[in-house]
Parts: structure tokens; sequence; C-alpha cells
């Protein structure tokens, strides 16, 4: 029998496979694709980083979450976390600047307002228009995806966890003294099971009929016009809300371009039928932006992918307990900002797993919200 079996190797599941298995506990995880797949949420060159929320409980979380990759990078002798600061661009006294202000201001952390001629001053890369201001923080950074969920994978190997890819679960028996998980016709005990599979989640969970949404998302790359404009410490990540919608991007990394994306506002969609070729529609939508904005990042679009959310209705996540299996440990709808938070709670569903509990504050998280 197993201490514990991890039903998904995304970023989260990989996590929480490393620190299961650093703390002696007899590890399997088990994947439906191969490891680093494209299907799922976790694939692709970055994530944002930032310490920058509307709600501080996020904040206060992040501030472990830094902590623990920095942890990571020193145990794998990898580089994951890049820092390259941030500006949120809207319009001023925009609601969204206004919370993530408040916010940083009662957590404790540093930032900066500026208007139209400090951001000339600092990134001249960026056209604003009198009236829009920027918020500058300098922690933002971003995280090398795909290697993160890699790292974390040969980690929790190295501590003894095993791995199977290719081994999609059909079924998890709970009812039983201790939780059986049925993949490719074997069957696995595990003192504990956590389940960690995006947007599959609700699908073998189906009994808990969880509010989630999956929705199909699009990341852009474009061809600046001169590409030493958009490295790293010459460009910040940035989010911009003058378009009433959060669009974002990232200096050049892992591929040739400036990468650009709009939060949020996909459209519904099965994980298993979603189509996966991006939209020229939406390509062309997020380079007017760049012309407006950034317009030497709006060359012709190199590269583009589909990714998914999976999103719970107040786009908080769901880190919980069976309420009918004490046994088995879920953490699903992670909302499309989940990434950055992976080393944070690879850590707590371990602890939630071989403790009973963990001694971070996942109030936010619980299932039983819904039930109001
Ligand atoms: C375009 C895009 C941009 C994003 N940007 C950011 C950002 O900037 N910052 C940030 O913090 N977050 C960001 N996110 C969100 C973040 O990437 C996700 O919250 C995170 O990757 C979710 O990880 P996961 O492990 O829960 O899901 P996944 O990565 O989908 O992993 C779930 C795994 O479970 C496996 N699985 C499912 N069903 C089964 C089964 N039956 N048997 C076995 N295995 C199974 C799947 O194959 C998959 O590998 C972004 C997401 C997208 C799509």
């Amino acid at each position: 029998m197993y201490d514990a079996i991890v039903i998904g190797a995304g970023v989260m599941g990989s996590a929480t496979a490393y620190y299961l298995a650093k703390a002696g506990a007899r590890t399997l995880v088990l994947e439906q694709f191969s490891r680093g797949h494209t299907f799922g949420s976790s694939h692709g060159d970055n994530r944002i980083i930032r310490l920058i929320y509307e709600k501080q409980f996020y904040t206060e979380l992040m501030k472990h979450a830094y902590a623990e990759w920095r942890e990571a990078e020193k145990e794998s002798g990898k580089d994951l976390l890049f820092t390259t600061g941030s500006v949120v661009i809207g319009q001023e006294g925009h609601e969204y600047l206004h919370d993530m202000g408040v916010s940083l201001d009662a957590a404790g952390v540093e930032s900066e307002w500026w208007d139209q001629r400090q951001l000339a001053d600092r990134f001249p890369q960026f056209r604003i228009e009198d009236g829009v201001d920027a918020l500058w923080q300098k922690d933002t950074g971003f995280l090398y995806a795909s290697a993160c969920v890699l790292t974390y994978l040969q980690l929790a190997e190295t501590h003894g966890a095993e791995v199977r890819e290719n081994t999609p679960i059909t079924e998890i028996n709970w009812q039983g003294t201790h939780p059986q998980v049925i993949a490719k016709g074997e069957r696995f005990q595990g003192k504990k099971v956590i389940v960690t599979a995006g947007a599959w989640t609700g699908q073998i969970l189906s009994e808990l009929n969880l509010p989630l949404t999956v929705t199909r998302q699009q990341v852009v790359y474009y061809r600046p016009t001169d590409a030493s404009l958009f490295q790293r410490g010459k460009f910040p990540i940035f989010l911009d809300v003058t378009w009433d919608e959060v669009l974002y991007g990232f200096p050049v990394f892992g591929r040739e371009g400036v990468k650009i994306a709009r939060h949020g506002m996909g459209q519904p969609v099965s994980p298993d039928t979603c189509d996966r070729t991006p939209d020229p529609d939406y390509i062309e939508h997020l380079r007017s932006f760049l012309r407006e904005r950034i317009p030497d990042a709006a060359g012709e679009a190199l590269f583009a992918q589909v990714c998914l959310y999976t999103e719970t209705p107040d786009e908080d996540f769901i880190i919980d307990t069976h309420p009918d299996c004490a046994n088995l440990v879920l953490a699903t709808g992670f909302s499309g900002h989940g990434f950055k938070f992976a080393s944070l709670v690879g850590r707590m569903l371990s602890e939630m797993a071989l403790e009973g509990t963990t001694g971070f504050d996942i109030s936010p998280f619980q299932l039983a919200r819904f039930e109001q």
C-alpha cells in the first residue's frame, strides 16, 4: 500500500509529490498523459508570479510561496523564478489598481504609483495617455512553467516517488477504510489519495458536483521591431485594464517574440474535446492592443497556444478534504492564477495528507463556501 497516491502531474500534483516523497511518504503519481504534456493548464514557457493581489490573503500566502520556489531552485540547482518587476496599467482611480494598492500597503509590500511621465522614463516601450496610472511592484516576475513541473517530478523521484505516465485513472473507490484507485485495469491502494487533476477534477469527483467551469484560453507571441527592447531587465511583466479586460505580457523568454494574453473571458469547453487551434480573431485583437499600447511589439504573430482555466464562481481555489472521506484531499479551481502558488499548495496538500491538517490558512478555499 502507498502512503499517498497523487492523481495528476500538472504543477500542483508534481509539487505535492515532491513534498510527500521528501517527507518520507511512499508516493505514487498517476498521470493520464506523458509528463510535460500540453493538454492541461501547466505547460508553456512562463507564468506570472506576483505579490500584487486585490485580496490580501493571497499576498500573505505568496510570501511563503516565493520562499518555497527558491527552496526548489536550491535543491534542484535549476533557475525557475526570474524577477522582472511589474506595472499594472489602468485609468486613474480604477478599482482593480486601487484595491491592489490597498492590499499591498496592508501587507507591508512596497509599491510605487507612476504617472504617464514616470512610466515613459522607466519603460519607454509603453504609450499611455493622460489620466492613466501605473502601479509598479519590484518583486513580480515569472516562473519557467514547464521546467517547474519537470523539476518537481524529478525531485519527487529523487526522494523515492514512483511516477506512472500514460496511466489515466478511471475510478476512485473511497468508501472503504483506504481509498482505491483504478487505472488501466490495475488497482492501487493508498492511505491517502490527493486529486490534483485540474480541468478533469469535476469528472473524477462527479459525486461532489463541484462548481467548476473549464474555459479555453490562448497566449500569443508577437515579433518585436527590436528584440533587445523586450529582454528581461529592459521590459517588465505588465497587466493592463484600460480596455475593460485584463491583458498581460512578459519580456522575451523561452522562444522568440513578446508573449501577450487576455486573462479569462474564455469560452466554456470540455477538456477532452477542446479545440486546440488558436483563433485568428483573438490574435488580431491582441495585436490591435499592442499597436496602441506597445507599438514596438506589434509585429507578426509567431506562435500561439491554447491552455485551460478551471474556474470557480468566486475565482478562489478549492483546497479541502472530501466531505465524505477524510482520506481524500482535493485541490482544483485555480481559476487562471494558481501556478505561482503551486510551491505552497504542494506543501499544504502534503501536510493535509500526512498530518491531517496544514498550518497555512486555507479557510478561503473550503468547499463549504458554495453551500450558502
Ligand atoms: C494561458 C494560461 C495562463 C496562466 N497564467 C498564469 C499566471 O500568469 N500565473 C499563475 O499563477 N497562474 C497562471 N495560470 C494558471 C495556472 O497555470 C494553473 O492554475 C495551474 O497550472 C493549474 O495546475 P493543475 O496542476 O491544477 O492542473 P493541470 O496542469 O491541468 O494538471 C492536472 C493534471 O491531471 C491530469 N489528469 C487529469 N485527469 C486524470 C486522470 N483521470 N488520470 C490521471 N491523470 C489525470 C492531467 O492530465 C494533468 O496533467 C495560467 C493558466 C493558463 C491556461
